[in-house]
């Protein structure tokens, strides 16, 4: 594979395949480079340097436009009639320039490598770096995560447990409700009872004292006792007490009252 010469500017390198501007320190530069960093200007006032080496470019033939795909025309003519020493000399120094461009693209491209290859070994330790970084991130992550799975099932289980424990006290409300309202009722039933027990013993209190009104009006309306016979008050009280309504209430020490009989609640 045959090597082909690149423009010399750093900035360009354009691979050179018909004309170019070769200078005779070696240096070639394709034409619009040329033009550019002003090297084609051919004038006698003027001091050209080489923008590769600063080499000072005074005579006309230090800088010249060459066919680098010369005619057989060229290539018969070019090198016609002179001497075979100045044909050596002048091959030798094609030779050398040649020689020189290969060693400086070597060069180039060794200080590419080198500066690729630093460029490669920060990039792997950054990646090395990132890599370790996500991986311990991911490692706690994972951590974290295994964590909050562990308290999420705690949390799961004591939420359980208290809705076991709302169940519960649902059950016990419930409970205690019932026996609140059976309680309740009996008090209303008892209440009700009590009302009629009062009303029963007012409606007979009431009775018995009309009993007595209308007994003692019966007895003390008679005619009186004959005259000059003593008052018999014994045989009077007994009578009164013989003729005195029996009704089973035992005057003077109401057991009626006592003798209530306490309202019986139900338990069922
Ligand atoms: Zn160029
Ligand atoms: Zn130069």
């Amino acid at each position: 594979m045959e090597h082909t010469l690149t423009c010399n500017n750093l900035k360009c390198r354009t691979e050179l395949a018909e004309k170019a501007l070769v200078t005779t320190c070696s240096h070639i530069f394709c034409l619009e480079c040329a033009q550019q960093l002003g090297i084609t200007a051919q004038s006698s006032n003027r001091r050209i340097t080489c923008p590769a080496c600063r080499e000072v470019l005074s005579n006309p033939d230090d800088a010249v436009i060459t066919k680098l795909n010369p005619s057989e025309d060229y290539k018969t003519s070019v090198l016609s009639g002179l001497s075979p020493d100045v044909i050596m000399e002048c091959a030798g120094r094609a030779l050398s320039f040649w020689t020189y461009q290969t060693n400086q693209e070597i060069c180039y491209q060794r200080h590419l490598y080198k500066t690729l290859t630093d460029k490669y070994s920060v990039l792997n330790l950054q990646l090395d770096k990132t890599v370790n970084d996500a991986n311990a991130e991911l490692e706690s992550l994972h951590q974290k995560h295994e964590t909050l799975t562990a308290e999420c099932e705690g949390m799961r289980r004591r939420n359980e447990g208290l809705v076991q424990q709302y169940r519960d006290k649902t059950r016990q409300v419930l409970q205690l409700q019932e026996a609140y309202d059976k309680v309740k009722r009996k008090v209303e039933v008892g209440e009700i009872e009590k009302a009629a027990f009062n009303a029963v013993d007012s409606s007979i209190l009431h009775a018995a004292q009309q009993a007595t009104q209308t007994y003692d009006a019966h007895n003390y309306a008679r005619p009186q006792q004959q005259p000059g016979q003593a008052p018999d008050h014994a045989s009077t009280m007994n009578s009164r007490q013989s003729r005195a309504p029996n009704l089973g209430l035992g005057f003077g020490n109401r057991t009626w009252a006592t003798q209530r009989v306490s309202p019986r609640i139900g338990t069922t």
